[in-house]
């Protein structure tokens, strides 16, 4: 009987297709580039009205003003003794840039030979519009949910913002978590990334014309370049990576993805003054068993034994700031890893869905990029990454998702759907 309604709505997904793309060409509408950022109210209150119309309780709050996130809980009519599901979602898209290289609208949904063309159509309003269609379908057709069903759809993924994080830090309880990005419906884990600032601070500032007394015999004085002690430290970060290459590995990634970039640096405030600052913004990526915590430890610990040897900087150790919640406002984000257990029971329900909806075993795997899924990971919830797009079309001009994958995730979120809200707790 059940499984007759479950084909039966899975029916549903082709006959009925325009009204998916109609809804994801609403939300491709809504221009929530970021950066700028602090423009998607409109798009949210979208999200939360089509939430609230599937039976969700749903919450708007401001992560940023202008930005908020939505959460919501559509409860399951034996809530607590049945399993529940979490699906998130960011709304943000990846900036423009200059639209004179766009063949298309990059907000007016564009259908050509087959494929869905928009910004945000392959990261991620595509999976948002999918996992919205398919929960909709499921009620429609009134299909039964005992455990409850969770959806986050929020700000800031594009620009390292605290939008899902502060979705865990409100609370949230889940037995298993689907992030909805780009993964060309491949099952995915994730390493992680965190940013951070070395900087070197001299206590006295000196006048250009000391340096000779600074660096030379019989000088006398004690003093530094803060531009030069940084090439050291440079030089000290350089040695770590090749390190870190060498001892550390993952399967599924690469050897050497573990990579610390000096991305940005700043100092010096003159051209007559000797630098007495000097600041390094640095990009680290790490591997799924590793933590940002034990990552940033690690760099520190070596720079200050680098700085040990050196007459000047063990006296003026460098000074470390890690991570942020924003790289517009802070300068700085985290990224945490996602381990993918194969034997959890929500990735094994998950694989075995996708193979029995679409004839064909899923890709496992780690993402070469890094979603959200980290924060709901690292809060105790089993996550994983599964989403419709292509990564090589994502943030991309004339960005465009493949129509018969957009059906193809929305068929098999259906079936796990039903299949796990409707499983007994362990
Ligand atoms: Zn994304």
């Amino acid at each position: 009987m059940k499984e007759l309604l479950l084909e039966q709505v899975l029916n549903q997904v082709e006959k009925r297709q325009e009204e998916l793309l109609a809804l994801l060409a609403e939300l491709v509408a809504f221009p929530t580039v970021s950066p700028p950022a602090r423009n998607t109210m409109q798009a949210q209150r979208f999200m939360e009205e089509q939430l609230s119309r599937l039976g969700f309780e749903t919450e708007l709050w401001e992560v940023y003003p202008g930005d908020p996130n939505v959460t919501a809980v559509r409860k399951g009519t034996h809530s607590g003794a049945y399993r529940s599901l979490l699906l998130n979602g960011h709304i943000d898209v990846a900036e423009v840039g200059d639209t004179s290289e766009w063949s298309v609208d990059p907000f007016r949904l564009t259908i050509h030979n087959g494929r869905a063309y928009g910004r945000g159509t392959a990261d991620m309003k595509g999976g948002l519009a999918a996992l919205l269609f398919a929960v909709k379908l499921l009620i429609e057709a009134n299909m039964e949910l005992k455990g409850d069903l969770l959806f986050q759809s929020v700000i800031g993924e594009e620009a390292g913002e605290a939008g899902t994080r502060a979705c865990m830090e409100r609370g949230c309880e889940a037995d298993f978590a689907i992030v909805a990005d780009t993964s060309q419906l491949s099952v995915q884990g994730q390493g992680g990334v965190i940013t951070g600032w070395v900087t070197v601070q001299s206590p006295v500032t000196h006048h250009d014309a000391m340096r000779s007394r600074m660096i030379h015999a019989g000088g006398g004085l004690h003093g530094a370049n803060a531009i030069e002690k940084m090439a050291k430290l440079i030089t000290g970060l350089q040695e770590l990576e090749r390190h870190w290459a060498v001892t550390k590995a993952y399967p599924g990634f690469p050897p050497g993805s573990n990579t610390i970039n000096p991305a940005v640096i700043e100092g010096g405030r003159h051209a007559a003054f000797i630098a007495d600052r000097c600041s390094l913004w640095i990009t680290v990526h790490f591997y799924p068993d590793e933590d940002y915590e034990s990552v940033a430890a690690e760099i520190e610990e070596h720079l200050l034994r680098v700085a040990q040897g050196d007459p000047w900087l063990r006296l003026n150790p460098p000074e470390f700031r890690w991570g942020g919640r924003s790289m517009i406002e802070e300068r700085g984000e985290i990224f945490p890893s996602l381990k993918l257990d194969q034997n959890d029971d929500g990735v094994k329900a998950l694989l075995t869905k996708h193979q029995a909806v679409l004839n064909r075993e899923a890709e496992v795997g780690m993402s070469p990029t890094v979603t959200d899924a980290g924060w709901i990971g690292r809060a105790g919830i089993p996550t994983v990454i599964y989403g419709p797009g292509e990564l090589g079309k994502a943030h991309a001009v004339d960005e465009s998702l493949d129509l018969k994958e957009l059906l193809d995730y929305t068929k098999v979120m259906i079936a796990f759907i039903a299949d796990w809200c409707n499983r007994e707790k362990v």
